[in-house]
């Protein structure tokens, strides 16, 4: 199937709760047009350079989200660019786009990721860490930053199991922030899980935000 075609087959097997993040990395603006002309807005890219080289050239209403692991020293590279930023893995990175948005009068959507896979080498909070940071961001209000909900990935393998497993541990954990914090995050209502081998699973836990790269535009060249 065509990108066209691959962005239109996913879109219909969404619920409406649910949007697409069409993940760009390492594909070409060509690309990224042949997607927005079937009516994708969203990309996930996840390199702060290729963000900053594809952003400035592409139509202004598309959202960029950004996905991947974000060193503090990057933060200029991305944050003029992006409406979210999926992968917030650590109180430092967190502190630090607060304090660059604080400087530049900006409010910056984020979500906290999750570790919840079985791979070393995957980022994230664990859980404790996770609501031990909340806690302390519901006394301490971060002006620069808004709390939109939280990312995580299952882990790469053919275990459907350990896949549904992980993906109901970051709904609950979503679940219970949600619930336990509605007046002071009352934006916290982003799920994102689900990437193309497991989108369908995460569906049905709840996702809010799948981000899908292969399926769509095929795989990538390093
Ligand atoms: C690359 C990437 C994706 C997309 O993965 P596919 O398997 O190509 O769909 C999703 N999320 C994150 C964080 C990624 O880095």
């Amino acid at each position: 199937m065509s990108i066209a075609q691959e962005i239109i087959k996913i879109k219909s097997e969404l619920p409406s709760s649910a949007r697409l993040v069409a993940v760009s990395k390492f594909h070409p603006a060509d690309s990224i047009m042949e997607a927005y002309d079937a009516g994708q807005r969203i990309f996930g890219e996840s390199r702060p350079q290729e963000l900053a080289a594809k952003a400035p050239v592409l139509p202004d209403d598309i959202q960029w989200h950004f996905i991947g692991h974000l060193q503090t020293n990057k933060l200029k590279m991305v944050i003029p660019y992006v409406s979210l930023i999926h992968s917030v893995d650590s109180k430092r990175l967190l502190l630090e786009i607060n304090k660059f948005a604080v400087a530049r009068n900006l409010k910056v959507n984020c979500l906290l990721e999750l570790f919840v896979a079985t791979e070393e080498t995957k980022q994230g909070f664990s859980e404790d860490e996770l609501l031990e940071l909340i806690s302390d961001i519901a006394e301490n209000p971060l002006q620069g930053v808004e709390l939109c909900g939280i990312m995580g990935m299952a882990s790469y393998t053919d275990d459907q199991e350990l896949i549904r497993s992980e993906f109901k541990k970051l709904s609950g954990t979503f679940e219970f922030i949600k619930n336990k914090y509605p007046d002071r995050f009352p934006e916290f209502k982003q799920l994102s899980m689900g990437m193309s081998n497991d989108y369908h699973i995460a569906l049905e836990y709840g996702s809010t935000l799948v981000r899908i790269g292969t399926r769509i535009f095929g795989e990538r060249v390093y």
